[in-house]
C-alpha cells in the first residue's frame, strides 16, 4: 500500500461503488476500502432501489442476477391494533423494462455492485477499518487505518449515515436524535410458489407494502413488508428521539406486528434467516452536512441523502446518483490539477442540476410532517372507523357515508381545525 492513489473511496455501499466504477472506467487508480469482510455484510435496505439511475449506468442491470423482484404492485395501509385500511397500486407501466424498482438484499447486491467497481479496475479492500484522515496543512490528502497513512489527490467519504469522516473533516457535527431512524429488518423465507400464491404474483412480479399507524406504537415512523424471489423482508423505522420516548423496542414491536391480523397470515410459516438494524439519516436539508472540503467529498447516507415523505424512502438512488456526481468531479479535479474546495464546489452544482438536492428542496417540509403524531394513531384510527361504519351491516338502519365520516370524527375526538391545518401542512410539505 506504498501507492498514492487518485482517490480513495471509504465505503462499498451503492454510493462509494458508484463512485468507485465511475472514477475506475474513467482511467483514475482508485482505491475503495470497506470495514465489511464481505460487501454488503451489515448493510441494509428495506428495500426497494429505484432502477432509473442505475439503469443509466448499466443497461438492464436486471438481467445480472443482482436483484429479487420488480415492483409493479405498491400499497399503503393504514393500521389500527385489529385492522387495516389500504390503498393498492398495481400498474402494467411499472412490469416492463426499464422497471421502476426493485426489491434488493444488500449481500448479493453490494457483491454484484463491488464486482462492478473491481471490474472497471478499481482495487477493493474489504475487512479494513479507515480510523482517520490524512492531512497535509489544511487539506485532506488520504487517510489513516491505524498508524498506517495512505495518500490520495481525493478522499470520497461514502462510509454511511455515522461518517466518521464528514466528522473528522468538521464537515458535520454529532447525528441528532430527531434527525435519525432506526430501522430493523427481519429476512423471513418462504418458498417461492407459497409467496407468489399468497401476494398475487407471478414470474418476478412483485410488492411493496408500507404501513403506518399501530404498527409503530405511537411512535413517528412505519413499517415495511416486501417480496423478494424467496423471502420477504419485514421491517419497521422508528425515529430515535421519539422511540427513546415512549421505553419501547423495536425488536419486541416487530414480533407484535406479526401477530396483527393483516400480517400474521402473509409471513405464516415463514423461517427467520436475517435479522439486522440499522440508522437511518432522515432529517433532510437540515442534517445535511457540508458536502465538501479540500480534498474530499460526502456521499450518499454520509450527507443525509435519504429522502423520506411518509409515502416513500429513497437512498439507495440518491447514494448512487450522489457517488456518480463526486466520480464526475473529481475527474474534471484531475484535468484541473485542482483538488481545492473551490474546484469540487462542482460536486453541490451537480447535486443542485440533479434530483438530488431538488428533491430535498421540495420536501424540505417532510421531516417536521412527519414529526406530527396524529399521523400514527389518530388518523389511521379514523380512516379505520369510517371503513368499518360503512361495511358493517349489523341489522340496523343504514347511514348515509358523510354521517359515518361525521361520527367517526366525533368517535377518534379529531377536530375539523386540526384537520383543515394537517391537510394544509401535509399538502405543502409533500
Ligand atoms: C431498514 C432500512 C430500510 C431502507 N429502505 C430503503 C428503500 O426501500 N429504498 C431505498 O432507496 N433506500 C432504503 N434505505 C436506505 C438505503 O439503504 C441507504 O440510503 C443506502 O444504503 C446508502 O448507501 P451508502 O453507500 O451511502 O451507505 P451504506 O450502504 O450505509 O454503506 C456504507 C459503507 O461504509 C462502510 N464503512 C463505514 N465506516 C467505515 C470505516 N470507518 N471504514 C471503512 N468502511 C466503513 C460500511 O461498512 C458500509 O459498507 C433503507 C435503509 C434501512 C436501514
Amino acid at each position: 500500500m506504498d501507492e498514492r492513489f487518485d482517490a480513495i473511496v471509504v465505503g462499498s455501499g451503492p454510493s462509494g461503488c458508484a463512485a468507485a466504477y465511475v472514477m475506475a472506467k474513467g482511467g483514475l487508480n482508485v482505491l475503495m476500502i470497506d470495514r465489511g469482510t464481505v460487501p454488503g455484510a451489515k448493510n441494509i435496505i428495506g428495500g426497494v432501489l429505484y432502477s432509473k439511475v442505475l439503469n443509466d449506468l448499466f443497461p438492464n442491470f436486471w438481467e445480472e442476477d443482482c436483484v429479487e423482484r420488480y415492483i409493479d404492485r405498491r400499497i399503503i395501509s393504514f393500521v389500527t391494533e385489529d385492522s387495516a385500511v389500504s390503498m393498492d397500486f398495481k400498474s402494467g407501466k411499472f412490469s416492463q423494462p426499464p422497471y421502476n424498482g426493485f426489491t434488493v438484499l444488500r449481500a448479493k447486491f453490494d457483491k454484484w455492485f463491488v464486482g462492478k467497481a473491481e471490474e472497471a479496475g478499481a482495487m477493493f479492500v474489504p475487512g479494513m477499518r479507515v480510523d482517520d484522515l490524512l492531512w497535509e496543512g489544511d487539506r485532506v490528502a488520504g487517510i489513516k487505518v491505524g498508524d498506517e497513512a495512505m495518500p490520495a489527490d481525493v478522499v470520497i467519504a461514502a462510509d454511511g449515515v455515522n461518517s466518521l469522516l464528514a466528522q473528522k473533516a468538521k464537515l458535520r457535527g454529532e447525528l441528532q436524535a430527531h434527525h435519525v431512524a432506526t430501522g430493523v429488518k427481519e429476512v423471513i423465507e418462504l418458498p417461492r410458489e407459497v409467496i407468489e400464491e399468497r401476494f398475487g404474483l407471478s414470474g418476478d412480479e412483485g410488492m411493496a407494502n408500507e404501513y403506518t399507524g399501530w404498527c409503530t406504537q405511537g411512535v413517528a415512523g412505519g413499517a415495511f413488508l416486501y417480496t423478494n424471489k424467496e423471502s420477504l423482508s419485514l421491517g419497521l423505522v422508528c425515529n430515535i428521539a421519539d422511540l427513546r420516548k415512549s421505553g419501547k423496542r423495536p425488536a419486541d414491536m416487530i414480533e407484535e406486528f406479526k401477530q396483527h391480523p393483516a400480517i400474521r397470515n402473509l409471513v405464516r410459516g415463514g423461517k427467520i434467516a436475517e435479522y439486522s438494524a440499522h440508522l437511518i439519516p432522515e432529517g433532510g436539508l437540515d442534517m445535511q452536512p457540508k458536502l465538501y472540503t479540500n480534498g474530499m467529498m460526502v456521499v450518499g447516507d454520509a450527507a443525509g441523502f435519504v429522502s423520506v415523505t411518509g409515502l416513500t424512502l429513497e437512498g439507495a438512488n440518491f447514494a448512487i446518483a450522489s457517488g456518480i456526481a463526486a466520480a464526475e468531479t473529481v475527474k474534471l479535479a484531475k484535468e484541473r490539477g485542482d483538488y481545492s474546495a473551490a474546484s469540487l464546489a462542482h460536486y453541490e452544482s451537480l447535486l443542485n442540476q440533479s434530483f438530488v438536492l431538488q428533491d430535498f428542496k421540495t420536501y424540505k417540509g417532510a421531516p417536521q410532517f412527519l414529526e406530527n403524531h396524529r399521523m400514527y394513531s389518530l388518523y389511521p384510527n379514523l380512516v379505520a372507523s369510517m371503513a368499518e361504519g360503512i361495511f358493517r351491516v349489523d341489522g340496523l338502519p343504514k347511514k348515509k357515508v358523510m354521517k359515518v365520516m361525521r361520527e367517526a370524527l366525533k368517535k377518534n375526538k379529531v377536530s375539523y381545525l386540526d384537520l383543515l391545518k394537517d391537510g394544509l401542512q401535509g399538502a405543502r410539505a409533500i
